[in-house]
């Protein structure tokens, strides 16, 4: 048998039949996956998990004592039950079995184990139905002496049992049992992280003891087998500090190879196409975008080739800094591609570039238009144009990238919506111009300035926060129905009053009907977890009640009201949104599918059912599409959440402010931080662990800076093997944490 490392596959310790089905639970495939899939909590074996308060209708994990086993015949059938009771010493969970006799020898009354389940309800009683459990067992070789006895005992009821993220098929233990092969197999872990480092991270770490970090072997040995708390602690200070360290080389060693890359410089010129195109603008650049277009000028002078995001609401004006700086290449005769996440913003992105071009600059520059949904001919002329160098500015999906298009002379690379453009794709359109282009990538989203540190930190960040003047004001008001039950009434009354004015109204559920989420409507289905938060027992707002309901309203019955959502088809969806926007449509009831993209001037109210079920963002995105016209906007945040609690807190948040970058940093310190950055998901290889965005905020610039000067004293990693051979891993996670 080879040597079992970290890099060997799971199927060769664990069996194929586990690897399998770790693997398509949380695409771990590695020895060295499984390690880094951290325990989600601790408990001990002498301690009980709270049995009240379990969510109902989740899958739960939960350490109990053995009540009372009874099993009796059925008496309609024939086949026996078991029925045990477990507790601890507050609430009782009942488990049941059919036709499983053997059950009643496990679960010997007064014992403890772990159980995990779905929890479901039965005649009020919490029931798990034919859960999994394993018992603890009791010290079987307990000392004869007595007081060595109650140690052996204390010992053993203290030892920290890990919980680990599971789903229905795979238990906490499964992946115990499974880690524990791991770790028994292989026989040291080398350590990636040079001495030096070692000591640097341990000692100049303000919050923890000087003593060095805890090494690689020791650390990962720990977390997973802890004999006592402070075991886990040290262990989970070294790791958490890898995985920041893991991720800073990774950024910084990009930033660097990138610094280090010669490329064209596309210098300003004081009277060209940029200047001619600013005296034609029938506005002034707002300050924010002088500031940002003068940071993008002086990359672009330069012989080192950009990395920029720009960062700018929708309509901050983030498309005409793009265009100032496609004229300023093409002064040099070089040429601009803009890539669109979809054909039908970049067919909107080229309507609006033309726009701004005018006729005259419009016909110097010959933008094209390069998208799958060309004709062979439209295609094959495109192409040509962009070959020969008489388009300078290409717009386009990715069909932009595929081997057909060549440029003439490439100069820069707007992405627009980073986080649907990978950086391989990112790469493949690099390789096509001689010389490496200069990459601006824009994105609506406010990025908080420790995400951008996490995920974007190989990138320069350009911000503009302010939007051009003169656009219509939004009002956001937070509406708490249960303490004032008549406001619920009064806001479709202004519903009825906004319609008898000429305008229209989003009204925007959480949910598609009783029973239907939108996201089961997407597919998306969400991984088990035993710490979700325990449900609201009331039924949400959803769509189908609330359209059936509107159209019996006696302020708005008289109204054409329809339903827009997942569950429609992408034709009827279509043709919703057409009619709605032709005015045909006075409420539009719908999901956040009317998030993104929706553009009807004439809407002017808001309203959002059952608000505290969204994040701030999408609150934030959503009382976007009202106000785009000449009326002022008005957004009204219906909520049923408790005046004290985070949802409420999330609302007012939202009502409070409407600077998008201050609700995201909001949004982070009041999210809970498992929902940042790809933590949500139950483990899985490309999530951030141990490492949180917010919390860790000195974790992780202390590791950047031990990054950095690693890359100083040692450029090319050869301290360090180890760390160089992970660096291109570590991409795979940022990718997907870009994507969060
Ligand atoms: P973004 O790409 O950030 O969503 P755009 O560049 O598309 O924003 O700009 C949105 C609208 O605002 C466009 O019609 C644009 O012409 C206009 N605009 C851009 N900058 C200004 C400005 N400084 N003053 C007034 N209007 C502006
Ligand atoms: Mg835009």
């Amino acid at each position: 048998m080879p040597d079992i490392t970290l890099d060997t596959r799971l199927a060769e310790i664990v069996g194929g039949k586990t690897a399998t089905e770790i693997e398509s639970a949380f695409g771990l495939v590695t020895a060295r996956d499984l390690l880094h899939h951290f325990p989600r909590r601790y408990t001990k074996r002498g301690e009980l998990t709270p049995l009240t308060g379990l969510p109902l209708g989740e899958q739960a994990t939960v350490v109990a004592q053995v009540l009372r086993v009874t099993e009796r015949r059925m008496q309609a059938k024939r086949g026996s039950i078991i029925e045990a009771e477990i507790t601890d010493g507050t609430g009782i969970l009942s488990l049941t079995w059919f036709n499983q006799p053997w059950r009643a020898k496990d679960l010997a009354v007064g014992q403890r184990g772990v159980f995990a389940g779905k929890v479901g309800q039965y005649r009020g009683k919490l029931q798990l139905a034919h859960p999994d459990y394993r018992m603890f067992e009791a010290d079987a070789d307990v000392p004869g002496d007595e007081a060595l006895r109650a140690a052996a005992v204390k010992a053993w009821a203290e030892t920290p049992e890990p919980i680990y993220p599971a789903t229905a098929r795979v238990k906490s233990w499964h992946l115990a049992d499974a880690i524990g092969l791991v770790l028994d197999a292989l026989p040291s872990i080398e350590e990636p992280l040079p001495a030096e480092l070692l000591a640097a991270a341990g000692a100049a770490e303000e919050r923890g003891s000087a003593e060095p970090l805890l090494g690689f072997h020791d650390a990962l040995q720990r977390i997973h087998r802890p004999q006592n708390e402070s075991q886990i602690s040290s262990a989970r200070r070294s790791l958490q500090f890898r995985e920041a360290f893991d991720l800073q080389l990774a950024l910084l060693d990009r930033k660097r190879r990138a610094a280090h890359e010669n490329t064209r410089s596309r210098p300003e010129h004081p009277d060209g196409l940029v200047a001619l195109l600013d005296s034609a603008l029938s506005f002034a650049l707002t300050g924010d975008q002088q500031t940002v277009g003068a940071e993008i000028a002086t990359d672009l002078s330069a012989q080192r080739p950009m990395h920029r995001l720009l960062q700018g609401e929708v309509g901050s004006g983030k498309t005409l800094i793009a265009l100032r700086a496609m004229l300023q290449v093409a002064e040099s005769g070089g040429q601009s591609a803009l890539l669109a996440p979809t054909e039908v913003l970049a067919a909107q992105h080229l309507r609006s570039i033309v726009e701004m071009l005018g006729p005259e600059l419009a016909d110097q520059m010959s933008p094209v238009l390069i998208t799958g949904q060309l004709s062979t001919a439209e295609r094959k002329r495109a192409l040509l144009d962009v070959a020969a160098g008489a388009a300078r500015i290409v717009v386009g999906t990715h069909a932009l990238m595929s081997e057909t298009t060549t440029f003439f002379d490439l100069g820069l690379i707007v992405i627009d919506e980073q986080h649907r453009f990978g950086v391989e794709q990112r790469e493949a359109l690099r390789r096509k111009g001689g010389a490496p282009p200069h990459v601006l990538v824009m994105t609506a989203t406010p990025i908080p300035r420790t995400v951008a540190l996490t995920a974007f930190g190989d990138l320069d960040v350009s911000t503009i926060r302010e939007l051009p003047p003169g656009r219509p004001p939004i009002e956001t008001h937070s509406v708490p129905i249960l303490e004032h039950p008549t406001w619920g009434e009064r806001t479709w009354q202004r519903a009825g009053e906004e319609i008898a004015a000429g305008r229209q109204v989003y009204v925007v559920c959480p949910a598609i009907s009783p029973s239907i989420a939108e996201d089961d409507a997407a597919g998306e289905e969400s991984a088990a977890d035993d710490e979700r938060e325990a449900e609201v027992a009331a039924p949400i707002a959803n769509v189908e009640e609330t359209l059936a309901e509107l159209r019996l309203h006696p302020a708005l019955s008289r109204y054409r009201a329809e339903a827009l959502t997942g569950a429609l088809s992408a034709e009827e969806k279509e043709r919703t949104m057409t009619a709605f926007a032709r005015g045909e449509i006075d409420i539009l009831v719908a999901t956040t599918v009317i998030e993104v993209g929706v553009n009807v001037p004439n809407a002017s109210l808001m309203i959002v059912r059952d608000a505290e079920r969204f994040g701030i963002s999408q609150l934030h995105q959503l009382r976007g599409r009202v106000g785009r016209g000449s009326q002022p906007g008005l957004c009204l945040l219906l909520t049923r959440a408790e005046p004290e609690s985070d949802a409420r807190a999330r609302i007012e948040a939202v009502a409070a402010t409407r600077d998008g970058f201050a609700l995201a940093e909001i949004d982070v310190e009041l999210r809970n931080e498992g929902d940042i950055l790809g933590v949500a998901q139950s483990g899985g290889r490309s999530s951030l662990r141990l490492l949180r965005v917010m919390r860790d905020r000195d974790v992780l610039e202390h590791a950047r800076s031990l990054a950095q000067s690693l890359l100083e004293r040692d450029p090319e990693l050869r301290s360090a093997p180890l760390l160089a051979r992970q660096l291109a891993e570590q991409w795979e996670r940022i990718e997907n944490l870009r994507k969060s």
